[in-house]
Parts: C-alpha cells; structure tokens; sequence
C-alpha cells in the first residue's frame, strides 16, 4: 500500500467520525451549528482524500494499473477537475438562489442524483468487470465473486428506486404534479410483485457467469434497472400528500443505503461507512415522522399499503367568519395567554420576522406567548423551528405537539400562521379522511383561534378543514407576512 493511499485512509476515519459527530450536533438546535461545521468539515477532508488518491492512481499506478491506463491520465485529470468545478458551481449557485420553501424539493433532486450515481457504479462494475469496480484482483475473491454480482444488482435496485422515487416527490413537492395517491389497481400486488420479481431476478443474475460480460446477462441487468425504476415510481407515486414527510425521509434512507451499496463496488471504506449513517439515521427519522403521524411505518415504506383512497368531501361546512387586522389586534391587546401554531404558509410569506416581532411585543406587554409545533409542519422535518430559530425567538417557548396540545383549552388566541392540515379536527374527528389518525393541534379548544391564509383553500393534503366554520374560528385573509405586520401596526 502506498503513503497516499495509507493517509488517506486515515483521513477517510477522521471524516467518518465528523459525520458521526455531526449527525449527534444536528440532532439540537443549540448544537446545530457546530453539527453543521463538522459535516462541511468532513466532506472536505473526504473530498480531498479521495482526489489524492485517484491522482496517486494517474501518477504512480501499479502495473496493472498501467495497462489499464495507457495514455488517458490527462484525459481523467480534465475529467476530475472539470466534474468538481461543474458540480461545485452548479451546487454553489442552487444554495444561493434556493428559496427557504423550495429547499424541500432540492434535496429530493439531490436524493435523486445519489440514485443516478448507485445505478451508473452498479452498471460500470457490471461493464468493467472486476477491475473497474475496485476489485484489483479477482481470483482473490473466490467464493465471494457471487457476493460482488449480488452487490451490482443489488446496488442497482436501490439506487434506481431511489432515483425514481425522488424524482416524483421533487414534481409532489414542487406542485407540478398532483399530491393525491395514485391508485392503480392491485397496487400492493404491483409493489409486492416486483420485490419477488427483483429476487429472482437477482438470483439468475448471480447464477449466471456474468464474468464473461454476456449480451444476457446485460439484459437481465436491464430488466432490473427497469423494474426498479417503476417501482420507484409507483412507490411514491402511491403515497398521498399528507405522509409526504415519511417518504421524504424515507428517499433520504435510501439514499444512504445506495451509497453504502456504491461503497461496497467500488470497495470504498468511506461510502459504506457514510452511506450506513445516512441510511439509518434516516430510517429512524422515516420511523420518528410515522410516529408522530400515527401511521405504520410498513404501510408507508410500502407505498401506503393497505391505505384505500376516502370518497370525496362534499360536506357542507356552512359559513366561514372574517376578522380585519384592527380587531384581530384588540384581541391580542386583551389576551393573557396567546400560541402560535405556525405552517407551511408561515415559509412562503417568509412571515417569521414580523411574528418574531408580534411575539416580542406581546411579552413585554405581559401576555403569555407561546409556540406549538406540529412535527410535519411545512415541508421539511424542522422545517418551522428552523424559520424561529432564523428570527430569533427563543428557545423556550417553542414547544413540541406532545408538550403543548393540552393546553389550548386555558388559551385565549391561537394565531393559526399558514397551518391548514397540521390543525385540522378532520384528523381526530372524521375516520374516512386521509389524515385520520394523525395527530394534531387542537386549536379549536381555544377562546378565539384567527387562521392567517390568503384562501379557503385546502391544505397539502387536499382535505377540506372544518376548523375554518367553527364557531371561534375567524379568517383573517391575505399574506401572512402583510397580515401580521397590520397587527403590529394597529398594536
Ligand atoms: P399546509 O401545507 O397544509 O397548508 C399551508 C397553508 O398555508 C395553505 O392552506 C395556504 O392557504 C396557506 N398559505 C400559503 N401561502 C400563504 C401566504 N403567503 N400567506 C398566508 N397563508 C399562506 O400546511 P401545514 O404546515 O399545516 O401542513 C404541512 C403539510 O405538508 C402536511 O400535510 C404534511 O404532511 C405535508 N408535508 C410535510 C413535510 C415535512 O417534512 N414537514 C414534507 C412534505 C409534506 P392559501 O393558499 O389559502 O393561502
């Protein structure tokens, strides 16, 4: 083993436990920060690592090595440099310009590029051979050589369901296509159908002597990719706006795991180690939102088996009531005790700074504000404490569902701030609807609740809210960022 290639697998641990490091400070806002510092941190030490020894491969091959490269070494230098400089521009640019709401569907894009990645390694190790996926020597590999085809196949699955998957939740997300569940019919058959189809598959994949680089065993490979590319699809395609979180997080998964499965090809140390982090921190997260959603986890990973589409809503609901900002003021002036439930409206009218101020005013007048936090509020796991955070509002009036939820019956307002499903009384009070089950606020047992929207519009989850007709509800329509800043003002 060469110096380069020793010291760079010692940078490859130092990297791998600021991951770990990372992920533990991410896990709190306090430590979010330094989380932050020591993923950036790791990532540039990988970075660095692994160009210095794909260079180390170009300068001082073995002779293997040598034969395998004749004169292309400036060709892969240009290749390198030139993919950095691409990748890091185009990434550089995407940070700046995203808007806090898109961010969602960026890392769903950026999901779907790990997938790409895992289907392009899992192809170039089937193509290359065993020297191109960084097995120098294949006859050491003996009886694991079916172990290295099952990991292309396997590597190529994951990542083709995770490129498809996250390329339907970037359009779900981004509103370009429509977040209802697609129902085709028999769809736990077709996603249960093509997970037996993919073992067997895999099976005559591994039994085959694919050594030889044959037309058929191309073909099944083919096939693979093709299947896992539908079920992707339909996986996500299947699953309805309102457990979008889980599958968001469960791409997230995925993700990690076609790393880890790239890892395992190229016989990358830091891919595996990387990839198995993100994987199952993911996976736990996936677990966390099912949770808090009060859905089964199984259901969800398996494109919402055993969820049937409700009929449709046309109840009538009666009368909606309307408040200007003045009043809205007066009853915040006469409150003791005020929560504020934000939502994914809140992020688009980039309202965080005006409730900030609203929030700041109301204490120094004595009044008891406080924050409730829906799990799944916005669209992103943290999104809204991440907008309070970015606003400045303190720490610790901004409580979790479980911890507040009790306490709105002894509250005299709720500022309702662009939240519709994560306050919807459908979920507790109506078991045909598409978000039963999943818990919520329960704001309507408050005094007086002022939902803050521009519409009667529905939420995410397409489902009509009754909150908005209850008797201590009222509307105050308009941008939230406006709305709330009229208040300050009449204040
Ligand atoms: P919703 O998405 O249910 O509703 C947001 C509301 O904000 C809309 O009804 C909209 O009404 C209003 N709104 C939009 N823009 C503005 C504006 N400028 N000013 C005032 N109001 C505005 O919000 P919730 O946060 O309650 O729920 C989140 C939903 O997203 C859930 O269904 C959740 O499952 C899903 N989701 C969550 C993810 C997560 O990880 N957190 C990920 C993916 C999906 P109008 O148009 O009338 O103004």
């Amino acid at each position: 083993m060469g110096i380069v290639t020793a010291i760079s697998g010692a940078a490859y641990i130092v990297a791998s436990l600021l991951f770990i490091l990372s992920l533990a400070g991410l896990s709190k806002h306090e430590s979010s920060r330094s989380g932050l510092t020591y993923g950036i941190v790791g990532m540039g030490i990988a970075l660095v690592a692994t160009i210095a020894m794909v260079l180390d491969h170009v300068y001082n091959p073995t002779d293997e090595q040598k034969a395998d490269l004749p004169d292309l070494t400036w060709v892969l230098i240009v290749l390198l440099v030139g993919a950095i400089v691409v990748g890091a521009v185009i990434g550089l640019w995407k940070a700046r310009v995203v808007e806090m709401t898109g961010m969602p569907e960026l890392i769903a894009l950026l999901h779907s590029f790990v997938g790409l990645a895992a289907v392009l390694i899992g192809w170039n190790g089937a193509i290359g051979g065993f020297d191109a996926s960084g097995v120098e020597n294949p006859q050491d590999l003996g009886a694991l050589t079916n172990i290295h085809e099952a990991e292309i196949a396997i590597g190529i699955f994951i990542g083709a369901v995770t490129l498809t998957g996250s390329i339907v939740a970037n359009l779900k997300l981004s509103a370009k296509m429509k977040s209802a569940p697609l129902m085709l019919p028999g769809k736990n058959f077709i996603n249960l159908g093509s997970l037996v189809v993919f073992v067997i598959l895999t099976g005559f994949y591994v039994a085959m002597d694919t050594h030889a680089n044959t037309t058929p065993a191309y073909i099944l490979l083919a096939v693979i990719t093709a299947l896992a590319l539908f079920l992707g699809w339909h996986l996500v395609a299947s699953i309805g706006g309102g457990d979008m979180p889980v599958v968001i997080s469960m791409l997230n998964s995925y993700s990690g795991w076609a790393a880890a499965a790239s890892g395992f090809l190229l016989g990358n140390d830091l891919l595996i180690v990387t990839g198995a982090l993100v994987g199952s921190s993911g996976a736990y997260l996936s677990y966390i939102m099912c949770k808090a959603m009060n859905r089964s986890f199984i259901s969800v990973i398996a494109g919402g088996f055993g969820i049937e589409a409700g009929p449709a809503d046309d109840t009538d609901y009666g009368e909606h009531r309307e408040i200007q900002a003045d009043a809205a003021a007066e009853l915040l002036a006469d409150a003791k005790s005020v929560i504020i439930t934000p939502g994914y409206g809140m992020a688009v009218a980039q309202a965080q700074y005006p409730v900030a101020d609203l929030t700041a005013k109301l204490r120094a007048k004595g009044v008891d504000v406080r924050f409730g936090i829906h799990p799944v509020a916005g669209r992103l796991p943290g999104h809204m404490n991440v907008l309070l955070a970015e606003a400045k509002v303190p720490y610790d009036i901004v409580m979790e569902l479980d911890e507040i939820n009790d306490d709105f019956d002894e509250t005299d307002v709720v500022l309702v701030i662009g939240a519709n499903d994560t306050v919807n009384p459908a979920a507790a009070e109506d078991p045909g609807s598409p978000i039963a089950g999943m818990p919520v606020l329960e704001v309507w047992n408050a005094k007086d609740v002022i939902v803050f929207k521009r519409s009667m519009a529905a939420g995410y989850a397409g489902v009509q809210n009754p909150l908005f007709f209850r008797d201590n509800t009222q509307m105050l329509f308009g941008d939230a960022k406006n709305r709330v800043e009229d208040i300050i003002a009449a204040l």
